[in-house]
Parts: C-alpha cells; sequence; structure tokens
C-alpha cells in the first residue's frame, strides 16, 4: 500500500457556487439539526489495491454509485457525530475528535471495513472546518461534523467489499430537541430492541439506526421525543435511547448509568460526564438499572433527576416517561439541578469558556 494518502495530500477544490453570504446569514435565523449543509465536504477514497487514496476536500454535492454498490444491499455503513464550535475570542474547537477517530474504527472493525488512520481522519475534519470556517454559527449553535464511510464495490456476493468511499459532511445546527432546554418525554419500547449480545450494539452503524425507527415512530406517536430501549435477553434493563446515553439521579446524591457491555454505544459525551463527575467527588455507579427498579424509584423519590446525553443535545434532563400500561413523572417533571450544573460544566469547557483539565478541547 505504497500509495496510501498522508494527511499533508488532501487536495482543495473549491465550491464555485457557494451559498450567498445573506441566504447564509438568513438559514442561520432559524437552524434545527441537519437540515442545512455547508459549501464542501472531504472525500476520501480505499481500495484493496491503493489503501486510502485521493484525499480531497471539493464541492458539496450527490455521489454517483453503481446500483449493485455493497452499501446499498447489505448496509456496510457507519459514522460519527462531532461538532465544532466558535469560542468567545474567536477561535474554533473541536471536543476530543481522537475519541470519534478511535470509535469510528472500532465500528469499521466490527463491520469488517478499512480502519483509516486516525491523523487522516481528524485531517480531514480540520480541513473541512478550515474551508468552511464561516458556516460555524456564533453564540448557542454550533457547526455539525458527520464522517461517514459506505461500501461502494459493485459485488453482490456477501462478503466484505473492496472498495469505500469516507466522507464528511457539516451542518451548522441549533438545539436538537425543539423545546430547547425543557425536559424531555421518552417512550419506552417493550416491543422492539435495539441490541442483543454479540451484535452491533457498541457500532455506530446505520443499521442500528434503521432498526430503532419503528420504536422511535412509536415514540412520536405517544408524544415523546425519544425512545428508550430494553436490554434484548430479558427486557428488563434499561440500555440507552435511541441516541443517547441515560443516567438516574439519586436522592443520597449518587449517578447510576447503564454499564457498556456491547449492547450499548460507548457515548463520548457519557465517558467526559463520568470523568467530570468523579473529578468532583460524586459516586457514580455504572451498572444495570432495571425498568422495574426506574418505575418504583420515580414513584418512591429516591429518583431525584434523569437525564439523557450525546454530542447532539449534550445533556437533555428526562421529565416524564411513558409505556404501554401507563406513565410516570421523574422529579418535579422539570429539569432538575445536578442535570443543569453537570450540562453547564461540558458546556463551557467545550466552548472554550471554562479550563480544560482533561485536554479535551483540540483548536483547529
Ligand atoms: N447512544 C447512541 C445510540 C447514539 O447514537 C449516540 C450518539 N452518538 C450516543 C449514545 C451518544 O454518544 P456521543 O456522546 O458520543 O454522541
Amino acid at each position: 500500500m505504497s500509495a496510501e494518502a498522508s494527511p499533508s495530500e488532501f487536495t482543495i477544490k473549491l465550491n464555485a457556487n457557494p451559498m450567498p453570504e445573506d441566504e447564509r446569514l438568513q438559514a442561520f435565523q432559524s437552524l434545527g439539526f441537519g437540515t442545512l449543509f455547508s459549501d464542501h465536504m472531504a472525500v476520501i477514497h480505499w481500495n484493496v489495491v491503493k489503501g486510502w487514496h485521493s484525499a480531497e476536500i471539493t464541492a458539496r454535492g450527490p455521489f454517483a454509485i453503481d446500483p449493485a454498490a455493497a452499501v446499498l444491499h447489505y448496509a456496510q455503513e457507519i459514522f460519527e457525530g462531532m461538532k465544532a464550535y466558535r469560542t468567545g475570542d474567536g477561535k474554533v474547537v473541536l471536543f476530543r475528535p481522537d475519541e470519534n477517530a478511535r470509535r469510528f474504527n472500532e465500528s469499521a472493525k466490527r463491520m469488517a471495513m478499512p480502519e483509516i488512520p486516525q491523523e487522516l481522519f481528524l485531517q480531514a475534519i480540520d480541513q473541512l472546518v478550515k474551508t468552511d470556517a464561516k458556516w460555524i454559527p456564533e453564540g448557542e449553535g454550533s457547526l455539525y461534523l458527520r464522517p461517514f464511510m459506505f461500501a461502494t464495490e459493485a459485488f453482490l456476493g456477501v462478503r466484505p467489499a473492496r472498495d469505500y468511499i469516507f466522507c464528511v459532511i457539516a451542518s451548522p445546527v441549533g438545539p436538537y430537541f425543539k423545546g430547547g432546554a425543557k425536559a424531555v418525554k421518552i417512550w419506552v419500547s417493550e416491543n422492539y430492541t435495539r441490541a442483543a449480545p454479540g451484535g452491533t450494539g457498541a457500532a455506530k452503524c446505520g443499521g442500528n439506526y434503521a432498526a430503532s425507527l419503528i420504536a422511535q415512530q412509536e415514540a412520536v406517536e405517544h408524544g415523546c421525543d425519544q425512545v428508550a430501549f430494553l436490554d434484548a435477553a430479558e427486557h428488563k434493563w434499561v440500555e440507552e435511547l435511541g441516541g443517547m446515553n441515560v443516567f438516574f439521579v439519586m436522592d443520597d446524591g449518587s449517578l447510576v448509568t447503564p454499564p457498556l457491555g456491547g449492547t450499548i454505544l460507548p457515548g463520548i459525551t457519557r465517558n467526559s460526564l463520568l470523568s467530570l463527575m468523579r473529578d468532583q467527588g460524586m459516586t457514580v455507579n455504572e451498572r444495570p438499572y432495571s425498568f422495574e427498579e426506574w418505575q418504583a424509584d420515580a414513584k418512591s423519590g429516591k429518583l431525584k433527576e434523569a437525564f439523557a446525553c450525546g454530542t447532539a443535545a449534550v445533556v437533555a434532563g428526562i421529565g416524564e416517561v411513558k409505556f404501554t400500561q401507563g406513565s410516570f413523572q421523574i422529579g418535579t417533571g422539570e429539569t432538575g439541578p445536578v442535570t443543569t450544573k453537570i450540562r453547564e460544566q461540558l458546556v463551557s469547557i467545550q466552548r472554550g469558556k471554562s479550563n480544560d483539565p482533561h485536554g479535551w478541547v483540540r483548536t483547529i
């Protein structure tokens, strides 16, 4: 693989028709999540002979892929999600991008796809963010980055493909939940599970999300924002939400979060919160927590708060939980003080407003 792309070999082809500035600024007035896209994308190709090659930043646009491309049939696809922020002093920063690169390669291994050198992954992100820096909104917003990889080989046999495209696109975003900082409502899915032992739950592959959509649809039909999944074997243990990990705040000040065991996604937000909490001497138990316990603790008042966490929403209080047999409220039904405080601590590190004891923030 002597022709492997190196981070220094990015070709930059600027978009000849970028969005006019007034249109962009107008669009920034009503940012949602994942609906508006920047002018460029990063693209790198891989095949068995050349390895990673032809790295470029180019105008964002459609791909032409063969109808037999493996991704369209056997779903060899993985992705990541991260954000670039503009700090108060005008710097552009990323939060723990090395962790996204590491998790991307874990997903790649699980899906029998080629791993990408961490430096090349980071360089693709850096180059795209630099090229599209004007797409990072000021204030509360951020530029959501979506690295992904998919199999392009035209071949219908069932085996790992021999050609892939790695790409990064960027989307300026506002709040993930329409209600802003309001506590969210969760639907507990008792009919559908997300991941089984030995399956792909710990990988960020598109197929996991395809399989979760029907449960998410059920959540929406019941007036909820997100679905919570129980484990596949016993339908007993709370695992995670469709796109977020979950924490429970107890009346003695300790916290509980389900352990990583291969069936849930090892969230970077989850991991960062665990560090921040433990730094402050808080007790966090990574232990199985059952749906029965959740109901009993909410009823008795032992459970004070619950929150969901992930890159998109950062930290969101859970106010109400619904399921086929009924519903229950958590604490006051509003976002609680422990949730608010930990959210503020993390957000201020991510946005370069407070010091960064773990060296999580990378300036580009
Ligand atoms: N669980 C799932 C299923 C997710 O999709 C995400 C979002 N990546 C998370 C948890 C949270 O992970 P992170 O904090 O790394 O965004």
